[in-house]
């Protein structure tokens, strides 16, 4: 190890959410005058106004702060890492590019699942580990119990654990004393090439795709060239920088430092998360854990009425250019006319984007029920992957299919397991095992449990998350990852109105509860589709081929209603209501010879609904 990174300490904060994190980071700021008392903003970190009034932090907002303890001046570089599990990734690939963490726990709340399983990578990352617990200010605080579970959880001594409040800063100062102490300086070596690793980018109009890096060996400045090695990418560095919090240019930056680099380039995905930066001309090793990250939650945006397709084009693009996760391809759909068929990480990620197009871009969407991914094996020896009813081939092309599992941890105070387990099962969960946060139960502290199960996706897509709040009163929280896919048996759902098919309608459900389903939409169609002149006749199909055929498993009928078309006259004029009657019999002709039935967007949404 050089000397040239003793005086550098790289780290991060991990909790659940709402347990003070960029509380605490604002208090750093404060507390290393980083950002001056006039620019101190509530919670500076989290800059989105929709993270902020969802209490979430979505994109990471990186810093650089001085301290000094004895002699030393430190530099302390603290990342802020997104607080949810659709980003999981972007979190542990936060967690690589430094050396410690801290664990921050609400005194009040205890260990959560979000701690848990941010607590997991951290550790699979060999990071030090400083527990800290906050809130201690608040009169229902359990300071005891939570320092019970981290003891638990850490095999750790009490005196190991911080107690602090952020909000009137008490004891918040010794953790960076305990941060420059504990946390190794990061390790590398400023004579090797340059090699760092990217954790996370935004998009600037000007310099284009700014990549957030950790220098792992070497330095970098501006003109350099650079390779992203696993999109193959080459750029030229434009401008280096640092995180003071906003951007400040640098000369250089040097190994073990936090900063950006301007490369210029304008497609988001040429420089991902997770890659190597190094370069060109000079062979080394990617760093370990890159992956692409891929959608695993998939619905349609379509335009609700008065809106502009190429506005909305424009609008994913643009979105797409500071998230790279997010895909998006031209669908149109009967029901709902001219639209996109998007990609997200997950049920959360989703919501984000839809806020962010009616927030930034002033469109008004309407978004289809989301589903999974399903891999398709066909009998040819073909692999698809469908997740869009129309994209599902004849039964009698299809081999297999599989569907994506996850691995589920819920955190519960013990009294709710009963219910929390039947819903689980309910929702096809396959338990796996339980463990108790806290051995000693006291009377006054409620012993708390972590179940571990696997869930198909499609169940955790499904309301679930609202039914485990309400069956916990709130208490229960959740964490999930994706493990594999496994076999099932899913089928195509055709709906027929008046004997026409009608594609927008169709689902892709499973065959075991297919009556129950079929009988669902059918009902739901019945009760959202308005009356018309003529009779008509709803059904739902299995196994239908391109000649018609297939199975019938329910129907319902809307009776035709006769509308009163003479009810704002009243009393005499006798040949003025014959005229009426007779234009509506003539009216009702024609759509009976037109044979098609308007069916509005909220029957089609209404639908998924059920
Ligand atoms: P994050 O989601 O982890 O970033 O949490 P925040 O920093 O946004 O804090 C969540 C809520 O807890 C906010 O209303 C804070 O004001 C409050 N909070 C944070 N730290 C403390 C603390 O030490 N004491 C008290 N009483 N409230 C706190
Ligand atoms: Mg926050």
């Amino acid at each position: 190890m050089s000397n040239t990174t003793n005086h550098i300490r790289n780290f991060c904060i991990i909790a659940h959410i709402d347990h003070g994190k960029s509380t605490l980071a604002d208090c750093f700021l404060e507390l290393t005058q980083t950002v001056s008392q006039r620019d101190m903003k509530e919670q500076i970190l989290d800059q989105m106004d929709l993270e902020r009034e969802k209490g979430i932090t979505i994109k990471l907002q990186p810093v650089r702060m001085k301290y000094k303890l004895g002699d030393q001046e430190y530099e302390l570089n603290l990342i802020d890492t997104p607080g949810h599990v659709d980003f999981n990734y972007e979190v542990s690939r936060s967690l690589a590019a430094v050396e410690g963490a801290i664990l921050l726990v609400d005194a009040v709340q205890g260990i959560q699942a979000q701690t848990l399983s941010n607590l997991y990578l951290a550790l699979e990352q060999d990071l030090t580990i400083i527990p800290v617990i906050n809130k201690i200010d608040l009169p229902n605080a359990d300071v005891e119990g939570t320092q019970q579970e981290i003891m638990n959880l850490l095999s750790i001594k009490k005196e190991d654990i911080l107690l602090v409040s952020a909000k009137t800063g008490q004891g918040v100062e010794q953790i960076l004393k305990e941060v420059i102490k504990q946390v190794p300086p990061p390790q590398g070596e400023i004579n090797k090439p340059f090699k760092a690793l990217i954790f996370d980018s935004h998009f600037d109009e000007y310099k284009g795709v700014m990549a957030y890096i950790r220098v792992v060996d070497g330095q970098i400045k501006s003109e350099d060239k650079i390779l992203m090695m696993a999109s193959q990418q080459e750029a030229e560095v434009l401008e280096t920088g640092i995180f003071n919090p906003k951007l400040k240019k640098v000369t250089e930056l040097s190994v073990g430092e936090i900063g950006y680099l301007a490369t210029g380039l304008k497609i988001s995905q040429h420089c991902r998360v997770g890659d190597t930066v190094v370069n060109p001309k000079i062979k080394v090793e990617a760093l370990p854990g890159y992956k692409e990250v891929k959608p695993m939650v998939f619905a349609g945006i379509y335009l609700s009425e008065g809106s502009n397709f190429n506005k909305l084009r424009e609008s994913l693009e643009k979105l797409q250019l500071n998230d790279a996760a997010l895909t998006f391809e031209p669908d149109y759909s009967q029901a709902l006319g001219h639209g996109f068929s998007c990609g997200f990480l997950g049920l959360l990620h989703l919501e984000i984007i839809q806020e962010r197009l009616k927030r930034e871009y002033n469109l008004k969407v309407i978004i289809t029920t989301p589903s999974v991914a399903y891999h398709v094996k066909l009998k040819n020896g073909q692999q698809l992957l469908v997740h869009r009813p129309q994209e599902m081939p004849e039964p009698t092309k299809v081999e297999s299919v599989q569907e994506p599992w996850m691995k589920v941890d819920i955190i519960t105070p013990e009294k709710y397991l009963g219910p929390i387990m039947e819903l689980v099962t309910n929702k096809n969960g396959e338990y796996i095992s339980t463990e108790y946060l806290d051995h000693q139960v006291k009377t006054t502290y409620q012993r708390r449990v972590i179940l571990h199960y696997d869930l198909p996706l499609n169940s955790l897509i499904r309301d679930f998350y609202d039914k485990l709040k309400s069956v916990s009163s709130g208490y229960a929280s959740l964490n999930y990852e994706f493990n594999n896919y496994r076999s099932t048996e899913i089928i195509k759902l055709d709906i027929l109105i008046s004997e026409e098919k009608m594609p927008a309608l169709s689902a892709l459900i499973y065959k075991d509860s297919s009556f129950q389903e079929a009988r669902q939409i059918v009902q739901s169609l019945k009760n959202n589709i308005p009356r018309q002149m003529f009779e008509i006749k709803i059904q739902a199909v299995i196994n239908s081929d391109d000649k018609g055929g297939g199975k019938i498993i329910a129907s319902e009928r809307i009776a035709p209603m006769r509308k009163d078309v003479t009810a704002k006259l009243y009393g005499g004029d006798v040949t003025r209501k014959r005229k009426l009657l007779a234009k509506q019999k003539k009216g009702k002709q024609k759509m009976r010879q037109m044979g098609r039935v308007n069916i509005p967007p909220e029957a089609y949404l209404a639908m998924f609904k059920r």
